[in-house]
């Protein structure tokens, strides 16, 4: 296993160097869609892994090798959960003593509750926390918890952390078909991510081989509805993570279809305010429209009497 692996390109991150602080796979949950498999080790406590020192030097040693300039995060993004490492602030601070770098944490944030675990966090200058139920039944169906976690406590402790962290916080929620893709949940999750107030709150669905072959993304029609109602808990801070990189929003008139996709794969757009950005360019609504049609890569849904166009997912 490498300790520090990277930079990889992340949409979210740009250029993240990865750091591995757990090995492969202690994690407090076994969600049913994770591309690691199962969790072997199903943990709750925190504990020591390595060496704080260790971890920190195997950063400092790989940012010297490609260069600090060409690295815009460090990201403890592990085969496991980082935060059941004890060690977890030291090598923050740490790293960022020694580097002055940007460091990011992808938590699956059911730790949180305990106040060690949030101090460690304060420190990092972006966190990811995932959110993908915040029902107990559906809450165990989908992320599979330690015995020991609480759904209140864990959504409790996302709320406390989110009322005192300053850098930037996100929420991810991973939709999974038949399980946790039904408008009730998914508004209360919205309604919950609301009051965390997150810088982004992204929607996935698996796109690498899941834990369990079973799972499978929503239908585009489930994405839509998912992506419609967090706008209206959250507001333009929606984004989908569906496995397409997205583009800016802004309609590229040389190579048209290609930006609509990537508009898209980020944000599902209203026919009617797609075909106005096309007019304002000076394009044909209805040739672009024929062609996004016959395109196997975007499909329009209609939902609540508007039509959008949503990109396809390939299943
Ligand atoms: S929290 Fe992350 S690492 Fe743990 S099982 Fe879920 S997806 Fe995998």
């Amino acid at each position: 296993m490498e300790t520090v692996f990277g930079p990889v390109p992340s949409r979210r991150l740009g250029r993240s160097l990865g750091v591995n602080n757990i090995p492969p796979k202690h994690c407090s949950y076994s969600c049913i869609y994770c591309q690691l498999g199962r969790t072997q080790w199903l943990e709750a406590r925190r504990r020591s892994f390595y060496e704080w020192t260790t971890i920190v030097e195997a950063v400092k040693n790989k940012a010297a090798k490609v260069g600090l300039d060409n690295i815009d995060y460090i990201t403890f993004v592990p085969d496991g959960e980082p935060t059941l490492d004890i060690n977890l602030g030291k090598e923050i601070r740490g790293i960022k003593g020694e580097l002055k770098a940007k460091v990011a944490v992808i938590t699956n944030g059911s730790l949180l509750w305990m106040d060690d675990v949030r101090e460690d966090l304060l420190d990092a200058d972006w966190v990811s926390v995932k959110i993908d139920a915040v029902t107990p039944n559906i809450y165990k169906k989908m992320d599979r918890p330690h015995p020991s976690l609480d759904l209140s406590k864990v959504l409790h402790g996302i709320l406390e952390f989110a009322n005192t962290y300053s850098g930037t916080l996100v929420t991810e929620t991973m939709l999974v078909d038949g399980v946790n893709d039904f408008a009730d949940e998914i508004s209360l999750i919205a309604e919950f991510i609301g009051k965390i107030n997150p810088a982004k709150a992204y929607i996935s669905v698996p796109t690498r081989p899941p834990a369990e072959p079973w799972v499978a993304p929503p239908s585009e029609k489930n994405i839509l509805v998912a992506y419609n109602l967090f706008t209206e808990y959250i507001g333009d801070k929606v984004e989908l993570l569906i496995g397409f990189e997205g583009g800016e929003f802004n309609i590229d008139s040389e190579n048209p279809i290609e930006s609509i996709l990537g508009i898209i794969s980020v944000h599902p757009i209203r026919i009617d305010v797609l075909e106005k950005l096309l007019e304002e360019k000076k394009l044909d609504p209805r040739d672009i429209m024929e062609r996004l049609k016959a395109s196997s890569d975007a499909v329009i849904i209609t939902y609540r009497g508007k039509e959008f166009l949503v990109r396809r997912l390939t299943r």
